[in-house]
Parts: structure tokens; sequence; C-alpha cells
């Protein structure tokens, strides 16, 4: 048998063959080349050479111009899955985007005058509407909103913080590295299991720029811990003149303590407390885009939207479409947890998880042996680290494969479908997944199964 390598087709000769010439009439020209190119130049290092070289080219074509970005399904149960984007949005905070992506707005310009208007007023009336607060600012996420308020309050001077509280959040996002690149000084006070209202008290000075109160993301203490209330700390910095932040984290507007969930903060009462701002995450339990709210006193806020850094970290009009849309649905508690997705899959009860595990189950390949079991969902991006919320898993048979392999399939199937796995079982949970996706999901399913 001769080499097949010895005797190379040359590119010319492939391009004339009519299926190829047919596929660059609607494929960029360029793409087709360089599919046929790398071919060759693996063909030459040893690889194997295409039996069917249109269908080669044409998969090497599709594969090649897939968006990088692109939408996953997300069986693992994990409601904000910071991997995986974070909050689904609402229908009507895409068609927002939609509308105001494909054309111009009114991003910075006041149609009643004619003159320019602000980026900053989009939205900040609903979000301080909906918080109590005298007004809002966004900025591009949490982690820039609260740069920018310790570079406003505490450059060069002493920012308060509990011990307890000096915490990473993950994705690289430590409350010391953030301080520190605000220019502030870390004050640190009590110890990591128990601070009190008089450590903070007894460290406030003349270099005092603000106190810092961090909502504990991510885990619960337990046992012996002691930390006020942050109610009484906004009042402390009041009585001392001093300015004071809230980080809370994940933006819950609503009350949910009905589902069992309780540890997150809702914004109103942080605000309530007293906080001159209040910091919170616009792609966590609010379930928009991802941006970082500020709601707070006018006079900070002001100061804060002026600073260089504001322009920095300043929000596209997408972001604040999306935004905007998201919060004018939490006008009405019971249409954000209806349609806001993050809240909706909050609030699905044990029975509806059920009734689309076993849709889903019914659907799937009988080979998969699908089974269901009780489990846990996790609310995810940090929030309500100790909530459980029961839900009902379809437990697949990965056999012949391992449930790694499985998984891995899976993963880079069209569209990727995203798994759990225990006990070499591979495990989807239907609270995450779209309520339209069955078949989708079984099609991925079959799929895996071929060679
Ligand atoms: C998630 C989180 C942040 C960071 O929010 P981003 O919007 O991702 O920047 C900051 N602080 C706390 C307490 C958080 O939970």
């Amino acid at each position: 048998m001769s080499d097949p390598r010895r005797n190379l087709p040359s590119v010319d000769r492939i391009l004339q063959d009519p299926a190829i010439q047919d596929l660059i009439s609607h494929a960029p020209y360029a793409l087709v080349i360089d599919v046929i190119r790398s071919t060759m130049a693996t063909a030459r290092e040893g690889g194997p050479l295409p039996t069917d070289w249109p269908a080669h080219v044409r998969e090497g074509v599709a594969r090649r111009s897939a968006p990088s970005l692109r939408p996953v399904l997300n069986a693992t149960g994990v409601i904000l899955h910071t991997n995986l984007g974070r909050a689904p949005l609402a229908p009507s905070a895409v068609s927002a985007i939609e509308s105001v992506g494909q054309g111009y707005s009114t991003l910075e310009y006041d149609v009643v005058s004619g003159q320019r208007g602000s980026r900053l007023s989009h939205g900040s009336d609903l979000l301080a509407n909906l918080t109590g607060a005298e007004t809002a600012l966004t900025m591009n996420n949490a982690a820039g909103a609260l740069v920018l308020l310790l570079n406003v309050l505490a450059s060069g001077r002493e920012v308060i913080i509990s011990r307890g509280e000096l915490i990473e959040i993950g994705g690289a996002f430590r409350i010391p590295d953030i301080l520190a690149s605000s220019g502030a000084i870390l004050k640190e006070v009590g110890t990591t299991n128990r601070t009190h209202l008089s450590d903070y008290d007894e460290a406030i000075g003349p270099d005092t720029g603000a106190i810092l109160v961090v909502h504990r993301s991510n885990f619960e203490q337990k046992g012996f811990v002691a930390t006020p209330k942050p109610a009484s700390i906004a009042q402390l910095a009041v009585s001392h003149g001093i300015p004071s932040i809230y980080d809370a984290g994940s933006g819950l507007l609503i009350d949910v303590s009905d589902l069992g969930l309780t540890s997150e903060p809702v914004i109103s009462s942080a605000v309530g407390w007293g906080f001159d701002a209040v910091v919170f995450s616009g792609d966590k339990l609010l379930g928009g885009p991802q941006a970082g709210c500020i709601v707070g006193r006018n006079a900070l806020l002001s100061r804060a939207g002026k600073h260089p850094l504001a322009r920095a970290l300043r929000v596209d009009k997408l972001t604040l479409a999306g935004l905007e849309a998201t919060l004018a649905l939490y006008r009405d508690p019971a249409t954000a947890r209806a349609t806001v997705p993050v809240l909706r899959m909050l609030c699905k009860n044990e029975a509806e998880l059920k009734t689309e595990a076993e849709a889903l189950a019914g659907a799937i390949p009988r080979s998969f042996q699908p089974d269901l079991v009780s489990g846990q969902s996790a609310v995810g991006g940090g929030a309500f680290p100790d909530a459980t919320l029961p839900t009902t898993l379809v437990s697949l048979d990965p056999a012949p494969l391992l449930a790694e392999r499985l998984a891995e399939r899976l993963r880079q199937g069209e569209p990727p479908l995203v798994v759990r796995i225990s006990e070499n079982r591979v495990l989807l949970d239907p609270r995450t997944l779209p309520a339209d996706s069955t078949s989708i999901v079984a099609r991925a399913l079959q799929a895996a199964l071929e060679p």
C-alpha cells in the first residue's frame, strides 16, 4: 500500500471539487483555505487524510466559525453558576437589550431638552425606589463599585473592618486586596470568630475614612462566634460622623424567607440600617446582567459619580437596558418571582421538580436506565451557602462509558450540556434546565452514545 502522504492532493485540486465550490459560495473563502491547509499540514506530519474532503471542510468551517461565547445547558442545579455566566435574563431584559443594541439610544441624551443627559440616570430612580434609598448608581460590577467607594472615601485613610470579614469570594476577589488597590489602609478589628461593637468604637480615630461591613458570602460561621448587628455598626458610624459602606454581595431585592431562605440581607433592610452606601451585584440574586449597584445617600453617590474611576468602571448601554428591564419586574414582587429566572428557579417546589424530572427521564434513551433520586440544588454565587433546596435528580447509568467520559462528551456537544457526577452516575437536576429543553437534553444524550 502506498503512503498517502506521498501523494497529497494540491490545494487547487481540492478547491475545484464542485462540493467545495458550493461551500465557498456561502462560507468565507479564507476559512475554507485555512481548513484545507491545516489538514494538509497535519497529513504531512503523519496525520490522516480525509476520505471525504467536502464533509471534512464543511465540518472544519462550522467548528471555526462557531462563537467562543455560546449558550450552555446547565443541568448541575447550581442556580448562580459563575463559570456559566451567573443569572440567565428575563425575556423582557433580553428584548430591552435587543432594542437598545440594534440602534441609537438615549444613553447620554435628554430628549426633553435636546441636551446631553446622564448615563448614570438610567434605572437610578427605580433602584432607589425599590430599595428605599435616596439615590442609586450603577458600575461595571460589585467589586468595581466597592473600589470606587473606597477611593472616594478612604484613599490614604483607614478603613475599619472586622477580621471575620476579610474574606475571599472566589475569582481572586479578596477584601484585603480590594482595600489595598483603593489606597485605603486596612484597620482590622476583632478576631476571626468574634468582633464586638466596642472593637469598632475603639478603632475610630482621626485617620478613619470609613467603616466597611462585608456580608459573608460563601460560608457560615457557627460555634463561639459574635458579630454586632450591621444596623448597630451603621448607627455607630452615624454617631461619629463617619461614612459606612455595606457590601451585601448578592442583590436580594425581595424577601424570600417563605422559602426558608433567610441568611441573605434584603437590600431595603440594609438601606434602613443606616449605611451611607450599600453595594451589590446585578447578576446574582437580583437576576440581571453583570453590574455593581450602589444605593445610598445623595451626597456620597454624587461624589462617587464624578470620580475619575467612575469613568473607568462605567457600564455600557446593553447592561443598563437589561438591568432597568429586570428592575421593572420588581415593581410587583409576585411578578418578579414568576418572571426573573433566578427567582423562578429558586421558587420551584418539590412537586414541580418531580414532574419535570419524570418528563426528562421519560424522554432519555432507555439505555441510560434513567432513575429518579432525591437530592439538593444549590443557590451558588456565594449566596445562601447553607440553603437546602430539595430536588429530584435524574440519575443515569453511563455504561459502556465511565461517568467522566459521558460528561465530557456532553460538555463537548452542541449545545454543551453540563452535568453533575456522583458515584459513576451522571446526574441531571431539572431546577436549572429551561422548561422547553427536555428534547434537546434527550438529543444531547443520544448524540453522546454515538461513537
Ligand atoms: C459576589 C460578591 C462580590 C463581587 O461581586 P461582583 O459583582 O462579582 O464583582 C463582592 N462582595 C460580596 C460579599 C460578594 O458576595
